[in-house]
């Protein structure tokens, strides 16, 4: 069953130790359930491209629940402790609290977390996801202004039905952050008013630098707020001092306000790239292993067990797999040209 607290430094010590070639272990598995989404988010998903007649993954082409849980076991078995579900839109599979309550169940998992855009996250949903397993929640909210936030989902969903998904996650007593991607000339007005809304709260806001992902969003770099840009505007309101990292791999930088009103956190994939440190694996909802958000190449997890392979032999696959992996693309973003054609979309593997 989960554990509350993570492991002991003697416990983390112990446990094995695959590295990868920049000496990186295995600690975070990002499992993306499904590539559909209802949303069309312009950073992410732009409805230009993704309209009714693109082919997302068919049923048949998914990863079952318990071909995902053989994967994730013998992850754990390499050292991995936490687990996050993303999609697309993770809310769009069917009792994705069945493949929770899987997941709680291996031995090693401490933390399992997921990342929606709470659109159909009811009470129940929330109160179901919680007993099965979960402890932590993302929710991705762009903005509080309505015409701005429908503008970034283009799909008219209001801001107001997320701000009540956040309450009734509140009280099925998940740990709550808000994701918040910041695009300058779209939602960079929103930095300020968005930490008025959630200072003072349990929940944790969370800005993300706009990142180049997938071939598709059309990324320019002066369209990036930079994590030193978010931190002044916000610093002209209230002093913030910087908080220690909680765990080895996390990926925001996290801050708290110097009066107390609780913390927020940057994730400067482009301004402070933190490539050295990263510690995560991704899968897609066919079964192909990515070990880069930035990814070029996945590798086929599913035939392997389709095919009748042991757990021995995956076990061996994933180890090789990480043992091999040299990704820094946000390191080498503006000196190296990404090897081996397009980079995988972020909706494909989880951000
Ligand atoms: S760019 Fe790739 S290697 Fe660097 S932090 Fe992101 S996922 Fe990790």
């Amino acid at each position: 069953m989960a554990k509350e607290h993570p492991r002991s430094p003697a416990e983390m010590a112990a446990a094995p130790q695959v590295l990868d070639t920049l000496h990186r272990p295995v600690r975070d598995l990002r499992i993306s359930v499904t590539d559909h989404c209802n949303f069309r988010c312009v950073y992410c998903m732009p409805k230009a491209v993704f309209g009714t007649r693109y082919h997302f993954v068919g049923h048949d082409g998914l990863l079952q629940f318990g071909e995902i849980e053989r994967i994730a076991r013998q992850f754990a078995a390499l050292g991995v402790t936490k687990i996050r579900l993303t999609g697309g839109e993770p809310l769009l599979r069917p009792r994705l609290e069945d493949l929770v309550a899987r997941l709680a169940a291996i031995p090693g998992i401490e933390d399992i977390a997921l990342t929606t855009n709470a659109s159909m996250l009811s009470p129940e949903k929330a109160a179901a996801l919680r007993k099965a397993g979960l402890r932590r929640i993302n929710i991705s909210l762009d903005a509080l202004d309505e015409d701005v936030f429908q503008r970034m989902n283009d799909v008219g969903f209001p801001a107001s039905r997320v701000l009540q998904a956040i309450d009734d996650a509140a009280a099925a007593d998940l740990r709550i952050k808000i994701n918040m991607v910041v695009r300058r000339g779209l939602n960079d007005t929103e930095i300020v008013p968005m930490a008025e809304r959630f200072r003072g709260t349990q929940h944790v806001l969370r800005y993300i630098e706009y990142m180049d992902v997938g071939n598709l969003n059309g990324w320019k770099l002066e369209e990036v707020v930079t994590a030193k840009e978010i931190l002044g505007a916000l610093g002209e309101r209230w002093p913030l001092e910087p908080v220690k990292a909680q765990r080895y791999g996390d990926v925001a930088t996290r801050y708290r306000y110097v009066d107390g009103q609780g913390e927020i956190g940057v994730i400067s994939s482009i301004s402070q790239p933190f490539c050295g440190s990263c510690t995560r694996a991704r899968l897609s909802p066919e079964g192909q292993l990515f070990t880069c958000l930035f990814g070029t190449r996945g590798h086929d997890l599913r035939a392997l067990l389709r095919d009748g392979g042991t757990d021995e032999t995956l076990y061996e696959t994933l180890a090789g797999i990480w043992r091999a992996r040299d990704d820094r693309y946000s390191e080498l973003r503006a000196t190296a040209v990404p090897q081996g054609g397009q980079k995988v979309e972020m909706f494909h593997i989880g951000g």
